[in-house]
């Protein structure tokens, strides 16, 4: 029996690779992301009408490690969160992180750290009605789960059930590791590929990075949409070349990303108007905030 299984599963894998080429690592669907944001929202009330990113923290690093084969020259990567402003309210999509988190990442190097921006982003935490993340690295998570008020901030907290899982058994870090009673009381999201968490706001599955990284679509009053990617590439030329990182303590599937970087390059190709972010990418920052399609700076 277990024979003929082997030879049925070696047949179907033989004929679905023989008739279109082997499936993708991952794919989405851009129509059922906007199907998904169509749909009733959890929480009721008109789309969000505009983005702001805070920068309360920078690594120095050369591009080489965030695009494969390019240039061993400086390359800021910014270290941001994003607030979606709503008529009535706001939501957070990341939380930043506190400076002890941030001396982890310079792996001993003194790295630029804000703490007046910083301070900016645990308020808008506390006044958000919701807080998601791209996924669970400490630059993304430590702003919630590390902060004094992180029971106060539990219930509107979403994390993903994989996110979860790596907190809880494998975190990036010690400092960011979640008991299963810390886990608890938070909002767990056992997902589906696509998931409506609040009006115009989409979560699409993407482990890849990590496994619990998400893209996260917002589609505005105004008729704009935006996706945000987080660490898919930290910097957009990733996208462009569909190159993945060249940094050697990075442990992702590498598969899942550069199949995510190309279905990346292809939405740009065929939606140019829908706009498309990197968490770390500095230069892309600045050059949002400049044409007015991001703002600088928190509400
Ligand atoms: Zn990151």
């Amino acid at each position: 029996m277990r024979y003929l299984i082997t030879i049925l599963v070696g047949l179907t894998l033989h004929v679905s690779a023989g008739a279109q080429g082997p499936a993708p690592a991952w794919t989405a669907s851009l129509a059922q992301i906007r199907a998904t944001a169509a749909a009733p929202a959890p929480t009721r009330g008109s789309r969000p009408l505009r983005l702001n990113v805070a920068k309360f923290a920078e690594s120095r690093r050369t591009k080489n490690f965030s695009v494969q084969g390019a240039p061993v020259e400086p390359s800021v990567q910014a270290r941001t969160a994003f607030q979606v402003v709503y008529a009535d309210r706001t939501a957070m999509i990341d939380a930043g992180m506190d400076e002890q988190v941030h001396r982890f990442f310079g792996r001993g190097v003194d790295e630029p750290y804000d703490a007046a921006v910083a301070r900016t982003v645990e308020d808008a935490l506390g006044r958000a009605s919701a807080i998601m993340f791209t996924h669970e690295h400490g630059d993304h998570v430590a702003g919630v789960l590390r902060s004094p008020r992180a029971a106060e901030l539990a219930p509107k907290v979403m994390l993903t059930r994989e996110q979860v899982s790596v907190l809880t058994t494998a975190p990036q870090m010690p400092e960011i590791r979640l008991t299963p009673e810390l886990a608890a009381r938070y909002r767990v999201l056992d997902h589906e590929m696509y998931t409506a968490a609040a009006p115009g706001i989409v979560l699409i599955k993407a482990g890849g990075h990590t496994p619990g990284s998400q893209l996260i679509y917002v589609a505005l009053e105004s008729g704009r949409e935006d996706l945000l990617i987080g660490d898919v590439t930290w910097h957009m030329d990733g996208v462009r070349e569909v190159k993945g990182k060249d940094a050697p303590w990075v442990t992702e599937d590498r598969a899942a990303v550069l199949a995510q970087l190309a279905w990346l390059k292809e939405l740009s190709r065929a939606e140019p108007q829908l706009l498309i972010v990197a968490s770390h990418d500095e230069e892309q920052r600045l050059d949002l905030i400049r044409r007015g399609l991001l703002g600088g700076t928190f509400e």
